[in-house]
């Protein structure tokens, strides 16, 4: 389901900043050769990513979910000098793409790659995160939120991808397949935690954006 008529959504796009020739070609690289390229960011929402960072200026970056590295270069491009980010993926065919395309984008000194389940390699990172972005198995949203959450520091980000899970959040509860109820399940979460201020914004589909107290 798209959320924006199709002409608007072209219309939106021709007015944000372009791709880079790089991530253009890693969003191809991806579609003709792995599995459901659909869960790459994109244009959109990769540049939003970028935008985001850009505004924060963090200094540790935590990802969960790499998939084949796009949104991990869109977010790497806010950071700041010296700065770093973490990202994780349970997925071991990736490793290969996923490193030369950092190679390619110049930031293996910026970002390290963990392989293998999060909710393990989350405990063994001694960091203090300014911004999170959670966008791996559904299920876990929950999990990785509350993990996250006191190594962050105050006034730091958790951005949660596909909130809206095509709209299927709205449909009745009790009928929804696991993975829509947990979503459900994060976003009441995080709307009902007085430790955070949270907007959800209705870009692609969806990001939680929870800014701690
Ligand atoms: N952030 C990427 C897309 C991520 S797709 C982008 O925007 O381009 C989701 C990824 O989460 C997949 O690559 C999948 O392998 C990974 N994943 C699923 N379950 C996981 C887990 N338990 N631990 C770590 N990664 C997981
Ligand atoms: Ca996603």
């Amino acid at each position: 389901m798209e959320f924006l008529d199709e002409n608007l959504d072209k219309y939106v796009c021709d007015h944000s900043s372009q791709e880079s020739e790089l991530l253009q070609e890693l969003n191809r690289e991806t579609s003709a050769k792995v599995l459901r390229p659909r869960m790459l960011s994109g244009h959109l929402q990769g540049r939003v990513l970028s935008m985001l960072s850009q505004m924060i200026r963090p200094k540790r970056i935590l990802e969960i979910g790499t998939y084949t590295g796009y949104s991990a270069i869109c977010l790497a491009e806010g950071l700041v000098e010296n700065g770093r980010l973490h990202t994780i993926d349970i997925n071991e065919e990736l490793q290969s793409m996923i490193k030369s395309y950092l190679e390619k984008a110049k930031l293996t000194d910026q970002v390290e790659l963990h392989i293998g389940i999060a909710l393990e390699i989350i405990p063994t990172l001694e960091e203090d995160w300014d911004m999170v972005f959670i966008d791996a198995d559904k299920e876990n949203y929950s999990k990785y939120y509350e993990l996250i959450l006191p190594k962050l520091r105050s006034g730091a980000y958790i951005i949660a991808d596909n909130v809206l899970w095509s709209g299927k959040v709205i449909e009745d509860y009790n009928g929804l397949d696991e993975e829509t109820k947990a979503l459900v399940d994060y976003s009441n979460m995080v709307m009902n935690d007085d430790r955070v201020d949270n907007v959800l914004f209705p870009i692609r589909d969806g990001l939680m954006i929870a800014r701690k107290k």
